[in-house]
């Protein structure tokens, strides 16, 4: 089997999985590289899965469906374009012969939902949308900080061998702010070289690992004294409250340049 992230628009992926026949897109915010990636490697697509309403991560769902006659699976408590299957935790999905769980993940929208496959060639696989990023997460549009932080506390606590599959390339310009949080962070500098380079050449810095967020991820290290530290000198957040401390450094991200 093969994951691909496909690009669109600015910065968006769409994920792809395909054994070679049959494929299943995640957020398809745009039909049209989904379409071309189909067509050209003659798969079939059989599920659509979406983490939530945005419409870059939903505009393409229509067009899709009525090419490809695939279910549409989606968050239980956003609206997408329909018909689609409502999911919510603890629910789970088959598709392509993979079995998805599905977890909430609230904050950047009141109803986000990911995908969390368990073994998928030796290792799980997380679709994550636009909750956690390498380097960074959301913005906290529709939901609290504390719920982010419970979303994000959710998957730092999946097996560190899960691949993240983020929804965008947002990867160098969280790293820049990360090292700003955490300059003594020498996994988080070199980890930023490996990025710039492959940025350089083109290609995603994704998918991921949840090992590697945990040591990099500055939303996943509220805990950390040089993280908590920081957020005090910043905003004069609680160092021993670990939310107001993540909410610190979302709000200082927003403004980061
Ligand atoms: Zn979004
Ligand atoms: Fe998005």
């Amino acid at each position: 089997m093969n994951l691909i992230p496909l690009p669109a628009f600015q910065d968006n992926y769409l994920w792809l999985l395909h054994d070679g026949q049959r494929a299943l897109v995640v957020d398809p915010g745009d039909a049209g590289p989904a379409q071309s990636y189909l067509e050209a490697n003659g798969l079939r697509l059989e599920a659509i899965l979406v983490t939530h309403h945005h419409a870059d991560h939903t505009g393409g769902v229509d067009a899709l469906r009525e090419a490809t006659g695939a279910r549409v699976w989606g968050p239980a408590r956003e609206s997408i374009p329909g018909p689609f299957t409502r999911l919510a935790e603890g629910d789970r999905i088959e598709a392509l012969g993979l079995s998805f769980e599905v977890l909430d993940v609230p904050g950047h929208t009141a109803g986000h939902i990911a995908y969390y496959c368990a073994d998928w060639q030796g290792a799980p696989l997380l679709f994550c949308g636009d909750t956690l990023f390498s380097g960074g997460c959301g913005r906290l549009f529709e939901g609290t900080a504390a719920q982010m932080f419970d979303s994000l506390r959710k998957l730092a606590d999946l097996p560190g061998a899960a691949r993240v599959c983020c929804t965008h390339e947002y990867t160098l310009s969280n790293l820049k702010f990360a090292t700003a949080v955490e300059p003594g962070n020498s996994q988080l500098i070199h980890y930023r070289q490996q990025c710039e380079q492959k940025r350089s050449h083109g290609e995603p810095t994704l998918p991921s690992s949840i090992a590697l967020e945990r040591q990099v991820n500055p939303f996943l290290r509220t805990r950390i004294p040089a993280v908590a530290q920081a957020a005090h000198r910043h905003a004069g957040a609680d160092e021993a409250d670990a939310v107001a401390v993540f909410a610190a450094l979302r709000q200082w991200k927003n403004e980061f340049r």
